[in-house]
């Protein structure tokens, strides 16, 4: 879905971009199409609509809605991030080789290494903390750069512009999952960056009720590629997880800004206690990505995460001993999660390029009072010291 420029605030757009009254009854909520079929005036005349997987008018509020807040011309909308992922990836010429960050969320890995890597698609793993190095030794025949920033688990921060330069010099694409830091946070495209990918699941749905993906682009010719390859693969998200979806997107900016006040307030916890051996948030000064991050970056984000001092057996009480925190996978919620990346969500990553540091904890940290997230962290890791 192609988004007309709008330029109002982030938050006036999250709650009207697409979301027009409805014409016919006024009602304030545009109603959630659930017709799988459009009638036609006549053969080939209809009203835009015709098939719900070519195109769904709840689905097109979305994407125009997505596509506005992340400043692009284009949005998709799909079943989930990494079939948004997928639909990326399947642009690729045959052959074409694939960089990767040094942390990735694992299933990335698993499906740039699994899927893409199986079926011929070489992918090098490297640190794009340091866009020099990558200019150095650009491995030959790559067309895809993939950045997430700040990274998961290990919080790293990638300088996009300094990233999308050297990707172009050498005649590939940008991708950056946004996932982490939101459009409310980060807006890759602006800063040079081909492609927008996003699990929706996490910081946009918002509220661990939904899976959904989400591709934003401004080249034209790719937007047609990806709308193609959306149909025809089909891999869409029904009209009511699309409602899911843009019902969490109109309280993204004030549960952002919730979720790096408490992260803040979390991290002066983690700092002075002497069961952490380090923290990783993009936040603190002596983080070596601070100041890319305060460049690129509204604030520093509601993901952080630590390395506990006494090492994985640590890590793992430290995760079973919170009562708010519930220990799950996945992230960007209302609710604070913890958990234990390298036994949790990077397993997949174990013994690769891209496995994780067996003493790390990764929290998700909630809009919930902060006092009590702290107070529920310190028990925890007091135990623990
Ligand atoms: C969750 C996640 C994904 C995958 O999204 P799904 O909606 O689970 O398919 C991709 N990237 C990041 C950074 C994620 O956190």
């Amino acid at each position: 879905m192609t988004s007309a420029s709008d330029d109002r605030g982030f938050e006036t757009r999250a709650i009207h971009a697409g979301q027009d009254p409805d014409p016919f009854t006024g009602a304030v909520v545009p109603p959630i199409s659930i017709s799988t079929t459009f009638a036609q005036q006549g053969v080939g005349r209809h009203h835009g609509w015709e098939y719900s997987r070519s195109a769904n008018p709840t689905r097109a509020a979305l994407e125009m809605c997505l596509a506005s807040l992340e400043g692009a011309r284009h949005g998709f909308a799909f079943a989930s991030g990494l079939a948004a992922e997928d639909a990326v990836l399947r642009q690729l010429p045959a052959g074409a080789g694939i960089v990767l960050g040094g942390d990735a969320y694992g299933g990335t890995f698993r499906l740039i290494d699994k899927v893409y890597g199986a079926s011929g698609h070489p992918w090098t793993a490297v640190d794009l903390t340091d866009a020099a190095a990558l200019d150095a030794r650009w491995p030959e025949g790559t067309r895809v750069v993939w950045a997430e920033t700040p990274t998961n688990p290990a919080m790293a921060v990638v300088d996009i512009a300094a990233v999308a330069e050297v990707a172009h010099d050498h005649g590939a694409w940008l991708v950056v999952d946004n996932t982490f830091a939101s459009p409310f946070l980060q807006q890759p495209l602006a800063l040079g960056a081909d492609v927008v990918v996003h699990s929706a699941t996490k910081y946009l749905g918002g509220h661990s009720d939904v899976v959904g993906g989400f591709v934003a682009v401004d080249d034209d010719d790719v937007a047609v590629r990806l709308g193609f390859t959306q149909n025809a693969v089909g891999s869409v998200p029904s009209p009511i997880d699309c409602y899911l979806v843009q019902r969490g997107l109109k309280t993204l900016g004030l549960r952002m800004e919730r979720h790096c006040d408490n992260a803040r307030a979390v991290v002066d916890l983690l700092a002075d206690h002497p069961a952490v051996a380090r923290v990783l948030w993009p936040g603190l000064p002596d983080h070596p990505g601070h100041d890319i991050a305060k460049r690129q970056m509204r604030d520093f984000g509601g993901m952080v995460s630590f390395v506990a001092r006494g090492g994985e057996e640590a890590a793992v009480a430290i995760c079973e001993r919170t009562e708010l925190f519930t220990l799950a996978e996945s992230l960007g919620a209302v609710e604070s999660l913890i958990e234990h990346p390298a036994r949790m969500t990077h397993a997949s990553a174990a013994g690769s390029a891209l496995a994780v540091e067996p003493g790390l904890v990764r929290l998700s940290v909630g809009i919930e009072s902060a006092a009590d997230l702290v107070a529920d962290l310190r028990q925890a890791l007091d135990a623990v010291s």
